[in-house]
């Protein structure tokens, strides 16, 4: 990072992620002057946001899956039962 005051290569004097973005402390040896440049978001903010997308999808996908596996299964049993029925019906008629 160049110093906006006297022009001189700055030297990095830390950083500060506890807001979320990673933000690069930068201070001139040449005149002191302190400035700080924006990395963006903080790796840990990156892996949070992560997390909280994949407990939604998650939280999804087995909401999902709820909604389909209920009704199906029901219309499969309901299914079985009107052909067990159907056979019981053939027989009973070809006994008689
Ligand atoms: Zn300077």
């Amino acid at each position: 990072m160049i110093c906006q005051r006297c022009g001189a290569e700055m030297k990095p004097a830390g950083k500060d992620t506890s807001s979320g973005r990673d933000i690069r402390e930068y201070e001139c040896s040449k005149c002191g002057h302190c400035d700080w440049e924006d990395q963006g978001e903080a790796l840990w903010q990156i892996l949070s946001n992560g997390r909280e997308r994949d407990e939604a999808e998650k939280i999804d996908l087995a909401s999902a899956n709820g909604r389909d596996s209920a009704p199906e299964s029901c219309e499969a049993e309901a299914r079985t039962a009107r052909s067990r029925l159907g056979r019981l019906r053939a027989l009973i008629a070809r006994l008689f």
